[in-house]
């Protein structure tokens, strides 16, 4: 009895059907064209609800028109139904994947404005409409979500506060981390450092970004001033043996966003990608989307560029399918769950291909 040698379309079937866990992919970055169709007729002018205007528009050309893309759909969301909508509809789109378990990052900041920014919708119409999304999506598509709150570092200190203040005084029942997003340089993080302190002690799990754009000292930061548990990217650990063998040591997970990192330059190309490195020194690792329709990839995308840059059959990706659940901060119940469905998923693929 032997397994036929990997091909591409049989490792596709494969991490088709593969129940996965998702810890790294953002709300508003997952709004997908058929959803922001929907929501631009809901609110004409800004961006194009013709479906041929909007794929073009929607078109990876550069970080830049990314940034474009991004705050247009981020302008879309006026009214809490849309929110809702969003949520609901990110939630189909995971499920369809075979997303069992997705931490969603939300920066409610950017549709919360503060009050006397007199726009923008109460954090309590924001809360319910997310919360209502999520019960209705596990109840329909069998996908459980979680909420990471997330700063926007390019909004400084004002928005830190006004998003500790919504995660301590308005938190959802699913909200389980802090997160920081946005550019490296030029946001200096010991400014965070108290927001990330109050989090935390109220519970919630540290999963800033860091050493994405900038070096290494990011991740140092992030793991010694903002108490980081895992770390969105850590792109630039590769650089530092000191930090990989520490993040080993620790266990402390690096998201990996390999699809994201070209495409905002993060690192030159695949080829390029220091994902290997991080897999020999031993560091965890755990496999993601980012900003998945804006980057014009998907998780199972993102499972096959991994598989391909680590040179993995079934069993290897299945084990990062694993590496995700275990880095994951749900319930241990839920884990065992998942990685029971991970184990007979890769079981019955292979029994069913052995002979
Ligand atoms: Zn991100």
């Amino acid at each position: 009895m032997s397994i036929p040698a990997r091909t591409p379309g049989r490792l596709s079937e494969f991490v088709a059907g593969l129940p996965k866990a998702e810890l790294h992919v953002h709300h508003v970055g997952s709004a997908s064209q058929r959803i922001v169709q929907e929501l631009a007729e809901r609110h004409p002018g800004t961006v194009p609800s013709d479906p041929d205007e909007l794929r073009k528009f929607y078109e990876f050309r550069d970080f830049a028109h990314f940034i474009e893309v991004y705050l247009a759909v981020v302008d879309l969301l006026k009214e809490p139904e849309d929110i809702r909508l969003l949520t609901y509809e990110v939630a189909r789109d995971l499920a369809r994947q075979k997303v069992r378990y997705a931490e969603l990052t939300c920066t409610p900041y950017t549709s919360v404005l503060p009050h006397e920014a007199r726009r923008g919708m109460p954090i309590e119409a924001y809360t319910d409409a997310i919360e209502e999304a999520r019960v209705a999506a596990e109840r329909d598509f069998g996908v459980v979500l979680r909420w990471i709150y997330d700063i926007p570092g390019e909004s400084g200190v004002p928005a830190a506060d006004e998003t500790l203040l919504f995660a301590l005084e308005y938190p959802p029942s699913a909200l389980v981390g802090f997160g920081l997003g946005g550019p490296e340089i030029g946001v200096p993080r010991p400014q965070f450092q108290r927001h990330f302190d109050a989090a935390r002690a109220a519970g919630l799990r540290s999963v800033p970004h860091a050493g994405e754009t900038t070096g290494p000292e990011t991740v140092w930061d992030a793991i010694r001033l903002l108490g980081a548990e895992r770390i969105g990217h850590g792109t630039t650990a590769a650089q530092d043996p000191v930090l990989l063998e520490y993040l080993a040591e620790h266990r402390i997970p690096l998201e990996v966003c390999p699809t994201s990192n070209v495409a905002t330059r993060a690192v030159d190309s695949l080829d390029a990608h220091p994902l290997r490195t991080f897999r020999d020194a031993g560091v965890v690792v755990s496999i993601n989307s980012d900003d998945p329709p804006m980057f014009d990839t998907d998780l199972n995308t993102e499972y096959e560029v991994a598989a391909d840059m680590l040179d993995l059959d079934e069993r290897g990706v299945a084990d990062l399918a694993v590496a995700a659940v275990d880095a994951s901060f749900a319930t241990e119940h839920l884990k065992s769950e998942l990685r029971a469905e991970i184990d007979a998923w890769t079981s019955a693929f292979l029994a069913e291909r052995a002979d």
